[in-house]
């Protein structure tokens, strides 16, 4: 169950991810807080099953499902890319919408696009963050945050993860992947949502 080598600090939290990108983004943005992310990879926990039909749904059970496994307070963020054109797709769906991995996530989604002229590319990120105390705590504390852009025509930078090579920004048009950690999380959804989940648990 929990690998004790890693839960000598009493401020871990276990974030119920294993995405590198995600734990990169949160761990800078809680850097001040003495707040210690562990990605649940440390701890071995299976994968939560994401069959809710919301964000919400889905970074609850992740949150749920890591806390069960660890006996730790865990964070999950659950996020994705919406694009109305397709429906809301690739939407709770984002991770596995090619099943091949972020960089034929963006060729499919780069193929699918090609119909559309700029205005139906318009383009939305979310991220929910749940964080619970316990597997069955009956207050989780829930945040998001929305990023609205464009889908680009090619994709542009090499920094973020993900959809950020092809999510274009107004005014300047850069990509999210041609930010700086620091710009992309001022502007970005789980910047955003991190910074609402901040303020709730310092209530
Ligand atoms: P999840 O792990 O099920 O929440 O899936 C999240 C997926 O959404 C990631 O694998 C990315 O494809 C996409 N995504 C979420 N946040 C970002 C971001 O900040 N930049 C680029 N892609 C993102």
């Amino acid at each position: 169950m929990i690998n004790k080598a890693v839960t000598g600090s009493s401020n871990i939290t276990l974030l119920a991810s294993g995405n590198p990108g995600k734990l990169k983004e949160l761990q800078a943005a809680l850097s001040d807080t003495g707040l210690v992310l562990q990605p649940q990879s440390d701890f071995a926990v299976p994968e939560a099953d994401e069959d809710g039909l919301t964000f919400i749904e889905n970074a609850l059970k992740k949150a749920r499902n890591a806390a069960l496994h660890t006996g730790l307070p865990a964070l999950a963020d659950d996020s994705g890319l919406v694009v109305p054109a397709l429906g809301g797709a690739p939407g709770i769906h984002s991770a596995r919408f090619s099943g091949q991995g972020d960089a034929q996530n963006n060729i499919k989604l780069l193929h699918e696009m090609q119909r559309f002229e700029r205005d139906d590319r318009k383009a939305w990120f979310v991220c929910v963050l749940v964080r619970v105390t316990s597997a069955d705590d009956p207050t989780p504390v829930i945040a998001e945050g929305y990023w609205h852009g464009h889908i680009a025509t090619v994709p542009s930078g090499a920094s973020g993860f993900g959809y950020d090579p092809l999510f274009q920004i107004s005014p300047s048009g850069q990509t999210a992947a041609e930010l700086s950690p620091a710009e992309k999380q001022a502007l970005s959804h789980r910047g955003q949502a991190v910074r609402t989940l901040r303020h709730k648990l310092e209530r």
